[in-house]
């Protein structure tokens, strides 16, 4: 399976001549196979000859989200199209999706690094891995599917929803991990709740692997109390081969992002200058071994930053925090910049709050909380409920600094999400 064990802990040394040798190699590939590169490069004065440093990336120009859809549906693919073996696509929210080709090499290579990633969290030959991510044009199940399949996991390719027959699944065939979005997981989370302590009994669930949006640590930690397992983090993105770009290992400190595959930069989205270890901004991101559809300084619009230091764990490649939303995620509500996920976090430590939220956008600027309640919390009389409806307002005040209006509904009101969650909803008329 693993074609180089000891490119985990490499030295910093020698994995940054690695990628200096690879980041010649690219830009040498894109000059003589993609017109839009060529173009790009010239544009901005540099050849292969022109990068004799890591430092050197700095020169080359970016690529957007823009430009894949520009260029859609085959502009910036590198190999003739009878060589590309496989096509996800992103839709992300809004005009064309993105196409994205993989070669065999960018097949194996994808399931290669979610091996690794699943390895180093410990899982093992013997697991059974329950594969709740949604299969098709997404690459989130798929790409994770043959990454367990390559360690030698039974995989179960379960896909989202019908949380009966995965729970049938689980006991008959004692799946021991689960891969699925913090959504799926808070909704079926729910639903055990919802089917007492004897369902949970026969399980043997240890592991989940969680990751294709962004949660708070609060969510993690329901969810972890919810199915009885350690949650870890998985990043990733289509355009970088889907699951398996960085992962947490089972230290959870952080996401090793695997840096033999991937030059990342973290900049400050406006100013586009590159920050410091432990500074917020925007991951940029430079494939080093992909064939069909290499990216060059791709701007993931991800929130995130590097983890100062080394991973107890001995890994040499750097660790991303927790992705704190996208650049594209950013309210502005009344002047004031809002995340989405800084209003997840307080609902989330509040414990009569249940699972699932909504974010409203109304009128001129007028922002409303949906909230559900928690199981246990239905019998919540008015009087209750409108006092804790402002301490949350309070809460959210201090924490977004607007005040939204909250209202809180029996559980199990709000639509439930299978797949990315839909958690903000604006229909200002500004
Ligand atoms: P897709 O290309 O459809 O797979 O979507 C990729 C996007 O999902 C990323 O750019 C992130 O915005 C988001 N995402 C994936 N994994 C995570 C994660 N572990 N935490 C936060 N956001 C994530
Ligand atoms: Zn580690």
């Amino acid at each position: 399976m693993f074609r180089d064990p000891g490119i985990e802990t490499l030295g910093r040394a020698d994995l940054e001549r690695l990628q200096l040798s690879r980041l010649q190699a690219l830009v040498a590939r894109l000059h003589e196979r993609v017109p839009f590169y060529r173009e790009r490069f010239a544009e901005a004065g540099v050849t292969a000859a022109s990068i004799k440093s890591l430092a050197d990336l700095r020169r080359l120009p970016f690529t957007t989200s823009a430009d894949l859809r520009d260029t859609y549906p085959a502009g910036l693919l590198a190999v003739p199209m009878d060589e590309a073996l496989r096509l996800h696509t992103s839709s992300g929210t809004t005009g064309r999706p993105k196409a994205l080709f993989f070669s065999p090499r960018d097949v194996d290579n994808a399931a290669e690094l979610c091996a690794r990633s699943f390895v180093a969290t410990g899982l093992t030959a013997r697991d059974v891995l329950q594969n709740m991510m949604t299969y098709g044009l997404f690459t989130g199940a798929l790409v994770a599917h043959y990454g367990a399949e390559k360690i030698g996991c039974l995989v179960i390719p379960a896909g989202p929803g019908n949380s009966e027959k995965q729970l049938a699944l689980m006991q008959d065939f004692g799946t021991t991990a689960v891969h699925l979005t913090p959504s799926f997981a808070l909704y079926f989370a729910d639903f055990l709740d919802g089917k007492g302590p004897e369902a949970r009994k026969p399980l043997k669930l240890r592991r989940a692997f969680v990751g294709a949006e962004p949660y708070s640590v609060k969510t993690r930690d329901k969810i972890e109390q919810a199915l009885g397992v350690e949650v870890f983090n998985s990043y990733g993105l289509s355009e970088m081969n889907g699951p398996g770009v960085a992962f947490e290992c089972e230290k959870r400190a952080g996401m090793h992002l695997w840096e033999d595959h991937f030059i990342l930069e973290v900049i400050d989205p406006k100013t586009e200058a590159p920050l410091p270890d432990g500074e917020s901004g925007e991951l940029v991101l430079t494939t080093l071994c992909r064939e069909a559809m290499p990216l060059v300084r791709y701007r993931t619009r991800d929130i995130t930053s590097v983890v100062p230091g080394p991973c107890a764990c001995r890994r040499t490649h750097r660790r991303l925090a927790r992705i704190t939303g996208r650049a594209d995620d950013m309210l502005i509500v009344r002047g004031v910049n809002v995340y989405p996920q800084q209003i997840e976090h307080v609902l989330m430590a509040i414990p009569q709050v249940g699972r699932n939220y909504l974010i409203l956008l109304e009128g001129r600027d007028d922002m409303t909380v949906q909230a559900e309640l928690a199981h246990g919390e239905s019998e919540m009389n008015e009087e209750q409920r409108v006092l804790l409806e402002s301490e949350i307002a309070a809460r959210l005040r201090s924490e977004i600094l607007t005040k939204p209006k909250v209202k809180l509904l029996p559980p199990a009101s709000l639509p439930a999400s299978e797949g990315k969650a839909k958690r903000v909803i604006d229909r200002r008329t500004l």
